[in-house]
């Protein structure tokens, strides 16, 4: 019998899938220059064009394919690929070459485009290195053109795709047959392929180091979508745990969707409001599948860092906006004004020792107005078409407000409009923030708590750093005092207090974040009916008295062995079904403990 492996990745889009393996190898295209006559420059040149035009071809049925089965937002995606693929730049910079070395048309796209990806690979942002994985499609479907050769994307129905790197073409064209699941070497989650798993309910684990080499065609393979881990060969007590995983997962799954239409309100009648985090315009669609309250966190800066340039036009931030404010409303838009540096390209090639305690958010806008303004009008513009609120983030005096209520004021000018009663908050993300909470709460309307960065400035725990990742706590009780310290002041002064770092989905915050008198929450939209659920399982008294203890204790660890307890004895079988659901300790309750 083959041994069982277990390969940790991450968890990219969610649900439990176990078939058998099926290797995509994508046979890597070996590029060599070739010398060209004088004669033949006209033909490479027309070869050139010839493949780009069937690139094309493969690419708008890849676009109607998509927009079949994922709608229009998706489908963008891949009119991107097509816009790049037309690029008379690229396509110039491709001419060039083949003109001035006399070479070949496929070793002149490879140099261009190889160049392009390894400054997105360079550029040092999570998000910019996944971009690169677009233009590599791009790139190899117009090289096999020029080879005649066709860029296969076919599986056998139903397997579990296992590859180094896929496409979100390759994802989309293997919906077709019915893919169970997938695990690639590559990654991240905000790649696109995540994004299409996510919206094809496709169980996904990217940056699964390793998994190449030990899984292999003839294999089963169990891949968990909740907690990035994937179990290949899994012995026969492990392949039945994952079974009843998945069982239990898609039960939650439809129990949750029988929420939607319930209002988010504690057994006692306490009202939550359940806002969404939008990153990208495809999700969208997901809000109101998710019954989202509106918008509590458009991080608009993705859409920059897409580009890898700060050229996005105050017309083109316009259009996307209006879009997302028209889907919306009536419910409101809260548009957090950029928040680049940290993790996050700079506007400039300029690398920082301290990233996150250098020129981050707020601080470069309000040294680069010529970044903050477009953007305040394209976003002030859309004030017409339904109810916005703008976030500043990265805040940590309240002088940073002051002087943004000045460009704010000058921008309204400019476009003739009224004040309008739009909304301005700030970010509470580092604990002077939070211990001045009184103070901002009486500068602004509004205070939106990020407990991811909140988090790593409270304990100095770097957030994307691996060697310190264990450390990372939100539920430690430090980081408890602090949002509990920005809710008072926000009671006292009379100004709402959102919360939207990831703390919001996690089942074990969620009855202390209510206990510590939080009523507004804000995640990305899939987690909203599971955070409902367990809204509409808590009395009002009972996590009050759970937060008081919570904030009494000494350590992370602490909190969560209190909660664990707590959740099993007020929740009971919501508790196990919600673990299945939304985190990895279920093992230890089934008895699997013993994976390895
Ligand atoms: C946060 O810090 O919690 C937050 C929501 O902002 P971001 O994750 O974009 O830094
Ligand atoms: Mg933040």
């Amino acid at each position: 019998m083959s041994t069982q492996v277990v390969v940790e990745g991450i968890a990219a889009a969610p649900g439990i899938a176990v078939g058998p393996v099926y290797p995509y190898a994508r046979d890597t295209i070996t590029v060599e220059q070739r010398v060209i006559s004088a004669e033949e420059l006209a033909s490479e040149i027309a070869r050139l064009d010839e493949a780009i035009l069937r690139s094309e071809r493969d690419l708008r049925k890849i676009v109607d394919l998509a927009r079949e089965k994922l709608g229009q937002d998706s489908a963008d995606i891949f009119e991107a690929h097509l816009l790049i693929l037309r690029d008379q730049e690229l396509y110039e910079n491709v001419v060039e070459i083949i003109r001035q070395e006399s070479c070949n048309a496929d070793y002149a796209v490879n140099q261009v485009m190889n160049k392009h990806r390894r400054v997105l690979k360079a550029s040092g942002s999570e998000y910019l290195q996944d971009r690169a994985s677009d233009l590599l499609d791009i790139q190899d479907r117009i090289i096999r053109h020029l080879r005649r050769g066709k860029l296969l994307s076919t599986i056998e129905p139903n397997s579990i795709v296992v590859a180094a790197n896929l496409t979100a073409a390759d994802v989309v064209l293997f919906s077709r047959r019915g893919i169970l699941g997938c695990a690639m070497e590559a990654g991240g989650t905000t790649s696109h392929v995540a994004i299409m798993a996510r919206a094809l309910g496709v169980p996904a684990v990217v940056s699964a180091h390793g998994i190449m080499q030990v899984a292999a065609r003839g294999n089963i393979v169990a891949v968990d979508g909740l907690s990035g881990r994937i179990v290949v060969n899994p012995e026969p007590h492990i392949e039945h745990f994952y079974a009843t995983r998945r069982r239990r997962y898609e039960a939650l799954v439809r129990q949750n969707r029988s929420l939607v239409a319930l209002p988010a309100e504690t057994l006692d009648g306490v009202r939550m409001q359940l806002r969404a985090n939008i990153e990208f315009k495809e999700e969208i669609k997901l809000l109101k599948e998710n019954a989202a309250e509106g918008v509590g966190l458009f991080r608009t800066e993705i859409m920059f860092l897409m580009r890898g340039q700060f050229d996005v036009s105050e017309e083109e931030q316009h259009l996307t906006y209006r879009k997302l404010v028209a889907a919306v409303a009536p419910d409101i838009t809260t548009f957090r004004v950029l928040d680049l540096g940290g993790d996050k390209l700079l506007p400039t090639g300029h690398r920082e020792h301290n990233p996150f305690l250098g020129w981050r958010g707020i601080r470069i806008l309000l040294d680069r107005p010529e970044l903050l303004r477009p953007q305040l009008r394209a976003i002030l513009r859309t004030a017409e078409v339904g109810p916005i609120r703008i976030l500043l983030p990265m805040v940590t005096s309240v002088d940073e407000v002051r002087r943004f209520r000045i460009t704010y004021r000058e921008v309204l000018d400019e476009l003739g409009m009224e004040d309008g009663g739009i909304q301005i908050g700030v970010m509470i993300e580092v604990p002077g923030a939070a211990l001045q909470a009184d103070i901002f709460a009486k500068e602004v309307d509004f205070l939106s708590i990020g407990t991811n960065d909140l988090t790593q400035y409270t304990l100095a725990i770097d957030r994307g750093n691996d060697l310190v990742t264990a450390m990372y706590d939100e539920l430690h009780p430090a980081v408890l005092a602090l949002i509990k310290m920005t809710l008072d002041a926000g009671l006292r002064q009379g100004v709402p207090v959102s919360l939207c770092g990831e703390m919001a989905t996690n089942p074990h915050s969620i009855p202390i974040l209510i206990g510590l008198g939080l009523r507004e929450f804000s995640a990305s939209p899939i987690f909203l009916p599971a955070m409902k659920r367990i809204i509409r399982s808590v009395r009002l008294p009972d996590v009050e008295a759970l937060a008081a203890k919570a904030l009494q204790l000494s350590d992370g660890h602490q909190v969560r062995e209190l909660v664990d307890h707590w959740l099993d004895e007020n929740l009971g079988e919501i508790a196990h079904l919600l673990r299945a659901g939304t985190i990895d300790d279920l093992e230890e309750k089934d008895g699997a403990a013993g994976v390895s």
